[in-house]
């Protein structure tokens, strides 16, 4: 049986990647970090099947700037592949709390790597990389071969991170992927980004709530992807005869506004916007009631502009392309609000 060892197994992409691995046959391993409340809902379905939980799915407490423990769970669980996802993952609240955030983006991931330079039998690595590494691009499609410019903390300690992945690689002979990943969403995402806040709000609204969905910039707009497709590369890199770094991305843009419109759509509310920029609001085409306001609150210090993955390589090496994008996306998500396990079929 083959062994996996995550970190940020608690996390959307962790809890995925696990289900996958699990049905894939292997004995999985999380790093879980000490809370005062449970943090696992993610993982809870799994945890209370007693034929997995305990026997091919094990937690291990430990943070991310805990090493000691890190290397104690790598030395125990000797595992044949290192799946890296943990740490803080919002790259606007990064402005707010940017010491943290590279500390567990950045330098969490060099003691990582120095850990693995010391074992005899170093697993594969797969480090969770960024599009905001790419910050405002020159290019309108970015692909592994793009300068970094990232334009805010996360992006900056994501860049340091990818770069030492390079390094450990070549300098070291470390088997290491950066899978430079595109916004991945799904019924699974933390309430705070924007996806979500849109899809648990129109499931709210849908079902009588008053209240009024505040968000930042409208037109701001992202490559979105659907998560479960993304932990499927991460999962296909490891298999390859060869590390390198890949794009994982759908190569399309959705502005917030269309991710907006297609997440009322599916529970049967018609968005008509008003006013402009910061007064803009938007009513219910049936009802004319206010739905959804602008709030300047919510705008990024900088917004990283031109953000459009190429996914080539990794489709011409391991044939890995997105299937589900941008307003898809948005309908998956309000078709998974409110299930436990936040699982949807895509028709
Ligand atoms: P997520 O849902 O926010 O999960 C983050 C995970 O990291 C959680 O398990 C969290 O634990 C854990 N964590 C945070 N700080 C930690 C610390 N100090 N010590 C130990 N564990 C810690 O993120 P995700 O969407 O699954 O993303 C996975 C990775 O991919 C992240 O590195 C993210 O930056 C990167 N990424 C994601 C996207 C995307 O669109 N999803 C795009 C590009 C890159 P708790 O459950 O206890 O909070």
């Amino acid at each position: 049986m083959r062994t996996a060892l995550l970190t940020g197994i608690t996390g959307q992409d962790g809890s995925y990647l696990t289900e996958l691995l699990l049905d894939r046959g292997y004995a999985v391993h999380g790093m879980v970090r000490r809370a005062s409340s449970f943090n696992r809902s993610r993982i809870e379905h799994l945890r209370a099947d007693s034929e997995i939980y305990g026997n091919r799915l094990f937690l291990h407490y430990g943070d991310l700037d805990d090493t000691t423990t890190l290397r104690r769970v790598l030395v125990q669980t000797k595992p044949d592949e290192l799946y890296h996802l943990a740490g803080q993952s919002q790259p606007g609240l990064s402005f707010e709390i940017p010491e943290s955030t590279v500390r567990e983006a950045g330098t969490a991931c060099l003691s990582l790597l120095e850990i693995l330079r010391d074992l005899d039998n170093p697993p594969r690595v797969f480090l969770a990389s960024s599009s905001e590494v790419f910050g405002t691009p020159e290019v309108l499609r970015q692909n592994e071969e793009t300068p970094f410019r990232p334009m805010n903390p996360y992006g900056c300690a994501k860049a340091f991170a990818t770069q030492l992945g390079r390094v450990y690689r070549q300098a070291h002979g470390l088997f290491v992927c950066n899978g430079i990943c595109y916004n991945h969403e799904s019924p699974r995402r933390g309430e705070s980004f924007v996806t979500r806040k849109i899809s648990a709000a129109a499931q709210r609204l849908a079902q009588g709530s008053s209240e009024v969905l505040e968000l930042g910039n409208l037109d701001s707009y992202r490559d979105w992807g659907y998560a479960p497709e993304y932990v499927e590369a991460m999962w296909q890199m490891l298999q390859l005869p060869v590390a390198d770094d890949y794009v994982l991305a759908t190569g399309t843009a959705t502005t917030v506004r269309q991710f907006a419109e297609a997440a009322f759509l599916a529970v049967g509310l018609r968005l008509e916007f008003e006013g402009e920029d910061s007064a803009e609001i938007g009513r219910d085409a049936g009802t004319g009631t206010t739905l959804l306001r602008v709030n300047p609150k919510y705008y990024r210090p900088l917004d990283p502009a031109r953000l459009v993955g190429d996914s080539t390589k990794a489709r011409r090496d391991f044939g890995w392309s997105a299937r589900t994008a941008g307003s898809e996306v948005a309908v998956a998500m309000v078709r998974g609000e409110g299930s436990a396990r936040g699982d949807t079929t895509l028709g």
